[in-house]
């Protein structure tokens, strides 16, 4: 990252690409333009080799099997497709209830809404004011009739992580499909997402290094038995007939060497993580900032500050020369309203209007806190 600009402290909106990453989307745009679907060719069948070993790098990171890897365009369409592609088993099996967080992504709350004006009945379950979930919340909603758990990972805005291991205890004897929007978490060691009784999980390439426009669903075999997902589009039957239309080869192998080195370097990346946010903790601590979402069960390179009395808009604006920063999740930041995830936890309406969330990665220079610690504090 060039050090003339200012530093990217918004690696939860989009992650920079691995310069290896970017070699492999070049080399499959460039040399290797073959259409995975050719079955006629030399160019078609190495097109489709290398989306197989990508399929392969992807299941790798979460123990399951390439059958079990839908590509997708990213974890919006991946969320969609895990919602209202079991949508048509509910209607036929009766079962029309669906759970699932206040806190989660658009990408999940706004295909529950086209749900229940279908009919179906959602519960949004609520977070503790440390931005978790309850186990017990969910084992208290659940109804016979519950067709549906989507529970997110990792939070975008506070990289609070939720126990998916504790959500998969509780649907133990219940038939409901457990569903998790990983995009935040995949790919970066965080463990929960192995876990067998996760029956479907959305990633994106683009938190994880990798390209944009290219993601997956990961839809598991229970036994034999598939979640009875339906397609959303129809067209050439590619990827199982789940997910139609010519595989983006360069995008999809880009994505595949993203997970192949994240399997290799997750731990120690998530070490630098981890040390980077110590000394930005300890930078900011004479400014004494609020936490948002309970620091102990955060991931490494998230933190959501409240620096109470200075507005989070103002805070930007005076820093955006030095620090790329953001305070909510980019795919509403457009709209500036206090953040949906915020407000479910109960944070007062001072925290909220002052708060900002900083993401880095293992590549993120370190800011000059000599000189930004004075620049915060005269905002005050
Ligand atoms: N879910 C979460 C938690 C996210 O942070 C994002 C990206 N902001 C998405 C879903 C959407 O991912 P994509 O950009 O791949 O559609």
């Amino acid at each position: 990252m060039s050090p003339d600009r200012p530093i990217y402290l918004d690696c939860n909106a989009t992650t920079p690409p691995d310069r290896r990453v970017c070699e492999v989307v070049r080399h499959w745009t460039e040399f290797e333009f073959g259409n995975a679907g050719s079955r006629t060719h030399e160019y078609g069948a190495r097109a489709k080799q290398a989306v197989e070993q990508a399929r392969d790098h992807v299941a790798n990171l979460v123990g399951c099997t390439r059958q079990d890897v839908i590509f997708t365009s990213g974890a919006t369409e991946s969320n969609n497709l895990a919602i209202l592609g079991l949508a048509p088993h509910g209607v036929t099996s009766g079962r029309k209830h669906v759970i699932s967080t206040q806190i989660e992504h658009k990408s999940v709350l706004e295909p529950l809404e086209a749900l229940r004006r279908r009919g179906f009945d959602v519960t949004l379950l609520p977070p503790t004011p440390g931005g978790w979930i309850e186990p017990d919340e969910l084992r208290r909603a659940l109804r016979p009739e519950t067709l549906l758990v989507t529970i997110m990972h990792v939070n975008n805005e506070t990289g609070v992580i939720q126990d998916m291991p504790a959500f998969a205890e509780v649907l133990a004897d219940h038939p409901a499909y457990l569903h998790t929007d990983a995009a935040q978490s995949f790919g970066k060691a965080i463990p929960g997402l192995e876990n067998p009784r996760v029956d479907m999980l959305s990633a994106s390439a683009h938190k994880v290094y990798g390209p944009k426009g290219v993601g997956a669903l990961v839809a598991r075999g229970r036994g034999f038995k598939r979640p009875p997902l339906e397609p959303l589009t129809f067209g050439g039957g590619q990827e199982r007939g789940l997910r139609p239309g010519t595989l983006p080869v360069p995008l999809v192998v880009g994505f595949g060497k993203a997970c192949e080195l994240a399997r290799q370097e997750a731990p120690g990346r998530q070490k630098t993580c981890r040390r980077y946010k110590e000394e930005l903790m300890a930078a900011l601590s004479p400014l004494c900032p609020t936490v948002n979402g309970d620091p102990a069960r955060t991931v490494t390179h998230t933190v959501n500050l409240s620096f109470e009395g200075v507005d989070s808009e103002a805070l930007m604006v005076a820093l955006k020369d030095e620090l790329a920063l953001s305070n909510g999740s980019a795919c509403t930041s457009h709209s500036y309203s206090p953040s949906h995830v915020l407000s479910a936890m109960c944070l007062s309406d001072a925290r909220l209007a002052s708060a900002v969330r900083l993401s880095w990665c293992h590549e993120t220079r370190k800011p000059d806190w000599e000189i930004l610690t004075p620049q915060l504090h005269a905002l005050r």
